[in-house]
């Protein structure tokens, strides 16, 4: 089946041929249709299915008819909502391929950034918004922004819009938008609270469902290294030299570890990035920027900084530190072995890690190969790494008399523990302490990753490469026989 069946405009065709996708994967083929027809939809399906084109497509379609109707437009015609602010650049840059040549306009609106360019944005009606709900509440609060001629609405990734508390912003925000629309809705699942959102929102929407893609952890080769815990970053460094270790997410449970271990492997000559929550949106996005564009070979990074990234190619993954939770670890391997279904998984582990590891191999119900790495000196000393070098090197901030000193081992904050442990036998010592005052977050939920205000650390300019489209392994991809 090819694209052309679909009833898309030529240039959008155009797009999608020079963006290299030869046939449209399944939920394409099932959603442009009535989607181009002017059917409300709701779309069970998760990311890595090719549902950002799914919505797109039809949408440019039908925006490129009326603006050849009606000429330029004054108003902001489409609205998407997405849960978290690197899910939104992503989207942003798969329309930009998309629109490519159409004379439409498009920005996105999230906190952390300054807002100044989101709101002169709002206030020139670009055709096109892509916002994170709670900053573009509060700018829609400060009446930037004129939604009134909105045609399309979507709301991305729907359950973990919900499961991060986005629901109240979310229905401020469609309360402002006309009742004339076509409300486009996907979610991984399709629990009572989506079915009641359809009602709330939608009007008779067409269901479409399409099955999960392969689990990663079944496609990714997932391998274990025992190492002592003054040996890790040697082994790591040992590791990289081998070329096939081309695109490296590592995972670091600490934030100020992540940035000490991107410095050693800066000072062993590999090009490394660092993407967790000390790090201003802009570095965030800068870092996500070298990893793709091959700027830098090995990110490191902690696990909530790095949820929701969607990365194509990534050849390996290494978790440095030991996960905390079992939900992590499935996480953060399904990052590799995501465009053409291999990839290894590689877990470091210490003395201090074993009944973790023992708990995660009952939870994943198998037990995950131990490896040695040929060459490598387990018996070595420690390195003559020296922290005190280290401090003098890249001084951190020290505490007036009187202030309490950082916590510099200091881990993302999140929930207890929770990998399941046997129920006889010593309990580990809690290092995740819950902080006080914040959510906690249970198994299955997410934390939410837009903070409540900007930081004006940075404007919102960016130049993204477009997305590199990828074609290979696109059956075995997009689970097609
Ligand atoms: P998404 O589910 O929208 O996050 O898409 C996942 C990936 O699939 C993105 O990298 C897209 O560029 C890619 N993609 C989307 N549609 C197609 C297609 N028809 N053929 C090949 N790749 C595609």
């Amino acid at each position: 089946m090819s694209f052309e069946v679909l009833g898309l405009a030529p240039k959008i065709l155009q797009a999608v041929k020079e963006a290299g996708y030869t046939e449209p994967t399944p939920i394409q083929l099932a959603a442009i249709p009535p989607i181009v027809a002017g059917h409300d939809l709701i779309g069970i399906a998760q990311t890595g299915t090719g549902k950002t084109a799914a919505f797109t497509l039809p949408m440019l379609t039908k925006l490129a008819a009326a603006q050849a109707a009606a000429g330029p437009n004054r108003r902001t015609r489409v609205l998407i909502l997405a849960p978290t602010r690197e899910l939104v650049v992503q989207i942003e840059e798969n329309i930009r391929a998309y629109a490519k040549h159409l004379p439409l306009t498009i920005a996105t609106v999230f906190g952390g950034v300054g807002e100044q360019p989101q709101i002169r944005a709002l206030r020139a009606a670009t055709d096109i918004v892509v916002a994170c709900p709670g900053r573009l509440l509060d700018l829609l609060g400060r009446r930037n922004g004129d939604f009134s001629g909105l045609q399309f609405l979507v709301l991305d990734e729907a359950d973990r819009m919900l499961d991060m508390g986005f629901l109240p912003s979310i229905r401020q925000i469609v309360r402002q938008l006309p009742k004339q629309r076509q409300t486009l809705m996907f979610s991984a699942t399709l629990s009572k609270e989506i079915e009641s959102l359809t009602h709330e929102f939608q009007n008779a929407p067409k269901i479409i469902q399409i099955g999960r893609r392969a689990n990663p952890a079944e496609t990714v080769t997932q391998l274990v290294y025992e190492v002592p815990k003054h040996l890790k970053t040697p082994l790591l460094i040992h590791l990289l030299k081998e070329p096939n270790m081309d695109m490296v997410l590592v995972f670091s449970r600490m934030k100020h570890a992540a940035d000490r271990l991107a410095r050693q492997l800066e000072q062993a000559g590999i090009r490394t990035a660092t993407l967790h929550s000390n790090r201003s949106q802009n570095q965030r996005l800068r870092a996500l920027q070298d990893f793709k564009s091959g700027a830098v070979r090995v990110l490191v990074a902690t696990d909530i900084a790095a949820r929701g990234i969607d990365v194509d190619g990534i050849s390996h993954v290494v978790n440095y530190d030991f996960p905390m939770h079992v939900e992590d670890y499935v996480h953060r391997i399904g990052r590799t072995g995501r465009a053409n279904a291999i990839g290894d998984a590689i877990s470091f582990v210490t003395n201090e890690d074993h009944s973790e590891l023992r708990a995660l191999e009952r939870f994943i119900g198998r037990g995950i190969v131990r490896k040695k790495a040929e060459g490598f000196n387990y018996t070595a000393a420690a390195p003559a790494y020296n922290p005190a070098d280290e401090e003098r090197r890249h001084p951190r901030h020290q505490p007036q008399r009187g202030q309490r000193p950082p916590r510099n081992d200091q881990r993302e904050q999140r929930g207890p523990q929770n990998f399941p442990r046997p129920s006889s036998g010593p309990r580990p010592p809690q290092s995740g302490r819950p902080q006080s005052g914040r959510p906690q977050f249970s198994s299955g939920q997410r934390p939410p990753s837009e903070p409540a205000s900007g930081n004006r650390e940075g404007g919102n300019e960016r130049h993204f490469p477009s997305t590199a489209p990828r074609s290979g392994g696109f059956r075995r991809r997009f689970g097609l026989r």
